[in-house]
Formats: structure tokens, C-alpha cells, sequence
């Protein structure tokens, strides 16, 4: 195991004290900062695009199993908790990473735990049952009365859950309304109106027109209309003019989907504020659910009832469909074998560039994998001496400055109780979008631990400018393709899903790299709905 990777798979709190991360720092910097990158799924998928002759002389296991789940992110461990809790235990998991989760995996260092992607999980929208049945396995949901949510109050984001620097001071909120004029004001009014009309539109059929998942909504020509704009263009259309707005949403658009609202289509702007209409009886319905870890927490849950059947470090390299089976071949990275299973049905549950390479399928043309894009990201994980403050609303979950390109950070210690804190622990997001994605992917490649420190150091700076001498340290999460983004066109990929899904017989795909719209309760709803036809099938 690489020396890095066990920096980050070492996990527990207390133990990475032991070891000697990279003393590179970044050579400008007042004091010495202790930076490492992490990512070792990032290095391993990297596997698949050069040959994989280093395993030619690997002995080979056979296994022949009903059910095989390529995947261990939120989508694939969702099919497996379906499958699981419908009394379907007749199958196996193989997840590349030594831990599961994927972009809701998460890791640990002396201080704190924190996510390496994902962090949150927006309020159940009120149609969502299997969603709000699991939240409240999880007590999580405490009660429903009335068709309103009870949330444990120990995961919704505790106050101050927003700030956002503008004007030389910190707000509570991210919507950019101190001191501004009154036609601004009647924009932002305006522009939340129109959101809150299509939040409660319908189809003829008195189907919603946005709604999460979108499985439960309704794509009629009028909102099939909107994935052919930008959500620039739209708001233009509308006449938004703005600066305050206009930048809001852009900043809302780089947030949830790695590219701004010059890039993404209008659909997707829109549902970002149509599709959420939580019902909560103890909270606003905009608060999220949160913790140290991220959506780790929730991956962990969704692992436990499938322990038995998760196999991890395994890279599957092809997945084969013939008459009456399907051939999964992967590598057992850690034991050092090859793996040849015989499956009656597998669901894919691999992002699509990695289904797109590894995939052999009638039912699932390669021409389909093309156009599905994703935006990279670095994200970084600050030890601090001292608390981030600023002048007016003291740190918050999310820490954010207006007029700026980059997305602020989040303070991983949030949830927890205790006051007293020897050391903070934030992540910085950064996504990068300035170029078309397969340019600012190379240059993510490229770049050195000490560019990743500067930039991540100049995010910061710009909102504390003395910060630089309280950094401790800083580790590097990188992911080359991030959530899919939803350019215009995204949501006509979505509906050739659903086409080329019915005509599937033993492959299922199930990403949120297939609906669009990469948030949690996507992929455990395709995740449920695959396991879902499997049952059917079964039966
Ligand atoms: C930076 C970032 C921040 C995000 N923040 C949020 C947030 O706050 N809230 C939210 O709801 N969503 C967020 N998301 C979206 C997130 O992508 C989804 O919530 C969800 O985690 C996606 O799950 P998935 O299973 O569909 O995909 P993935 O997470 O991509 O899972 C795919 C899995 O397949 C595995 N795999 C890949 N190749 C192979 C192979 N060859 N063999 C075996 N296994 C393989 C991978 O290791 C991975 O575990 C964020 C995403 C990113 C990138």
C-alpha cells in the first residue's frame, strides 16, 4: 500500500499522529505547512486506462453468484441495502476504493473526521418514502405527524449554518442582501417567487414539474424546453440583471454542480430551487442534515446490513452481457488475484466513463456514455491553530465570500458539542471550471502540492488575510471527474436512460451520473429502483 493511502485509510482518530506525512510546504508561506495528498480510488481508476498486464500472472478465482454490484458508491450500496432489506442476500459487491462511499467516502486526521466529497443531505422531499423510511431507521427522522418531518436535531445543521462576506463583513445567509438597492431587493424577491410558482407546478397529469428524484417528476415539452439554454441565458430571458442575484446563482450552480450558471442548462438552475419541497414540523425546510464526515455517515449506515456482501479493493475491468449470464472479470488488488465471476444479473454502478470502458452490452451502446460530463475538483483539508473569525457573524457551517469565483469552506467541527477546541479543521472547496473540463482536469494532474497549497491558501486569504500563519496543515482530496454536470442537453441523456433501461435484460446501470443530477437521494433512488427490477424479476 502506498504510503499515502495509508495516511488517509488509516481512518481512526489518534493513530495518524504516528505518521510522518509530506513536509513539503508551500515555499512562500510565512511558516512550514505540512501538506499530503489523498485519493488513492483517483490513482486506482487510472488503472483502467493503461493495460492491466501487472495482473497477467495473478491465479484466478471463479464465483458464480446471482446478483453482482459493480460500484460501491451511494447508488450501488443502495441497491444493496434494497436487496438486503427485501430479503435478497444472494449477491456481492466489489468497490475498487479500500473503503466504500466513493464521492461520499471520508477520511480522518488527529482532530476531526471530514468528508472528501460530499457533506450534506438536504431535507426529504414529501413524496420520497423510501427515502424518509430510511431516515427514520436511522432516527433520524424522529416523527412524522400531521405529513410533517420531525428531524433529529443532533444531525440538522446546527445555527450559524451560513455566512457570506460581503461588503467587508460577515452575513448570516448566503443570499447577498445587506445595504443593497431596492431594485436588487425586488429582483431577489422576484426571482424566489418564481421559484416558490414552480416548486408547486404540475403536468396535466398532476405530476410535479421539478421534483428530487426526478423520477417523480414529470418531463413535459416546457421543461424539456429548458435544457436546451443556459441558465444564464434563461435569467437574461427573465430579465434578471442584478449583480447580487446574478452572482448568487452562479455561485449556486458552481456549488451543487462543479460549473457556473453560464454553463449549466436551465433545468438544472431551476430544480435546484423547484425540485426541494421539504416538509419539516421542527425546522426550516432549507436546513440540511450534516456531520463531520459528510455523507460518509450515511454510507456507512447503507454498508452495514451488506458487510457480508461488500468486497473491497476489487477493479472491475469488464462486464460482459451474453444470452444467459453475465462475465464480470477484476483484479483483487490486495490479495493479489484475479476474479472471474458468472452472474444472472449485474448492476453497474460505476460512474459512466469507467462503465463506458468497462461495459460490453447490447442494451448499452458506447455512443450512449458520450456527452455525460463532470468537472474536476480539489478540495482541501485545513488544520488550523486558531478559529477563522472576521468581523459580524462569528464561523458557520459554510463560510463563503461574495464576488469571487471560489466556493469558501466548511467547517468540519461544526456538529460537535463541545466548545473547547484545540485545533479547527475546515475544507476548502475549489471547482475548477475556468477551461473546458478535460483541460482543467490535466491541470489538476499537473499540478504540484505546492500550487494545490497556493491556491487553496489564496481562497482562504481572500476572506482572512492573516490566516496563513495559523494553517498547520493541509491535505489534498482530488477528483478528476466530480459529480456529473448538468449542461444543457443533460436531461435529454436522462430520458435516454429511461428508454434504453426498458430495453436492458441483465444489466442495470445505477449512478447519479444517469439522472443528471448527482445528490444523494438520486443515487439511492437509482440504486432502489434497480434493485427494485431485480426483485420484480425474481419473483
Ligand atoms: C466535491 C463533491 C461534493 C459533493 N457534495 C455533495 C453534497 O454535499 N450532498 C450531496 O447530496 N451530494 C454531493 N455530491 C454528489 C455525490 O456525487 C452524490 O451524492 C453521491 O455520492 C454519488 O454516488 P454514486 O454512487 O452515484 O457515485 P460515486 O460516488 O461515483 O460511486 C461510484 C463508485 O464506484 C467505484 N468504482 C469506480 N470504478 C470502479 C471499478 N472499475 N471497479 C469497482 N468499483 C469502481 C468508485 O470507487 C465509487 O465508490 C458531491 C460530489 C462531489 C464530487
Amino acid at each position: 500500500m502506498e504510503r499515502r493511502t495509508f495516511v488517509r485509510y488509516i481512518g481512526t482518530l489518534g493513530t495518524v499522529a504516528l505518521l510522518m506525512p509530506d513536509l513539503l510546504a508551500c515555499s512562500n508561506s510565512k511558516k512550514k505547512i505540512v501538506t499530503n495528498k489523498l485519493g488513492a480510488p483517483l490513482e486506482r481508476g487510472h488503472l483502467l486506462r493503461g493495460n492491466i498486464d501487472f495482473a497477467s500472472g495473478y491465479p484466478v478465482e471463479q464465483i458464480q453468484v446471482p446478483v453482482l454490484i459493480v460500484g460501491g458508491g451511494i447508488s450501488g450500496l443502495a441497491s444493496g441495502y434494497h436487496l438486503k432489506k427485501n430479503g435478497f442476500s444472494d449477491f456481492l459487491l466489489f468497490e475498487l476504493g479500500e473503503q466504500t462511499g466513493g464521492n461520499s467516502g471520508f477520511g480522518a486526521n488527529n482532530y476531526s473526521k471530514y468528508p472528501l466529497g460530499a457533506h450534506y443531505l438536504s431535507l426529504a422531499n414529501p413524496g420520497n418514502e423510501p427515502l424518509i423510511s430510511f431516515l427514520k431507521e436511522l432516527k433520524l427522522i424522529e416523527k412524522e405527524e400531521n405529513g410533517l418531518q420531525f428531524y433529529n436535531e443532533d444531525f440538522l445543521c446546527h445555527a450559524p449554518d451560513e455566512r457570506l462576506l460581503f461588503k467587508g463583513v460577515f452575513h448570516e445567509g448566503l443570499v447577498p442582501e445587506y445595504g443593497i438597492s431596492e431594485e436588487a431587493h425586488a429582483e431577489i424577491n422576484r426571482f424566489f417567487k418564481e421559484m416558490r410558482e414552480l416548486k408547486s407546478a404540475k403536468s396535466k397529469n398532476g405530476i410535479d414539474l421539478f421534483n428530487i428524484p426526478v423520477s417523480q417528476a414529470e418531463i413535459t415539452e416546457e421543461v424539456a424546453a429548458l435544457d436546451t439554454m443556459t441558465f444564464k441565458e434563461y435569467l437574461a430571458e427573465k430579465k434578471y440583471e442584478s449583480e447580487e442575484l446574478l452572482w448568487f446563482l452562479d455561485y449556486c450552480c458552481r456549488d451543487d454542480f462543479g460549473a457556473g450558471y453560464d454553463k449549466v442548462s436551465a433545468w438544472a438552475g431551476i430544480h435546484y430551487f423547484a425540485g426541494r419541497k421539504a416538509t419539516p414540523g421542527n425546522t426550516d425546510p432549507t436546513t440540511v442534515l450534516t456531520w463531520s464526515e459528510g455523507n460518509g455517515y450515511l454510507a456507512n449506515k447503507l454498508e452495514e446490513p451488506v458487510q457480508q456482501q461488500v468486497r473491497k479493493n476489487m477493479l472491475v475491468y469488464s462486464v460482459e452481457e451474453q444470452e444467459d449470464q453475465v462475465l464480470i472479470e477484476a483484479i483483487d488488488l490486495h490479495a493479489k488475484k484475479k476474479i472471474r465471476v458468472s452472474a444472472g444479473k449485474c448492476i453497474v454502478s460505476a460512474p459512466s466513463y469507467v462503465a463506458k470502458q468497462i461495459l460490453k452490452s447490447p442494451s448499452w451502446p458506447k455512443s450512449y456514455f458520450e456527452g455525460i460530463k463532470h468537472n474536476p475538483w480539489l478540495i482541501g483539508i485545513v488544520v488550523l491553530d486558531q478559529i477563522p473569525e472576521g468581523n459580524g457573524t462569528p464561523l458557520a457551517w459554510d463560510n463563503v465570500k461574495f464576488g469571487t469565483k471560489g466556493l469558501g469552506y466548511v467547517s468540519d467541527r461544526h456538529q460537535e458539542f463541545s466548545p473547547v477546541r484545540d485545533k479547527h479543521v475546515i475544507s476548502v472547496y475549489l471547482a475548477l471550471d475556468k477551461a473546458d473540463e478535460q483541460t482543467e482536469r490535466q491541470r489538476l494532474f499537473q499540478m504540484t502540492e505546492e500550487e494545490m497549497c497556493r491556491l487553496v491558501i489564496s481562497e482562504l486569504t481572500s476572506m482572512h488575510p492573516d490566516i496563513e500563519q495559523h494553517v498547520e496543515s493541509i491535505s489534498f482530496q482530488r477528483w478528476g471527474h466530480g459529480m456529473v454536470t448538468p449542461y444543457p442537453g443533460a436531461l435529454a441523456k436522462y430520458q435516454e436512460y429511461q428508454q434504453l433501461k426498458k430495453t436492458a435484460k441483465r444489466i442495470h446501470l445505477a449512478h447519479t451520473d444517469y439522472s443528471s443530477y448527482s445528490v444523494f437521494e438520486e443515487g439511492f433512488d437509482l440504486g432502489r429502483l434497480a434493485a427494485t427490477a431485480i426483485l420484480n424479476y425474481e419473483a
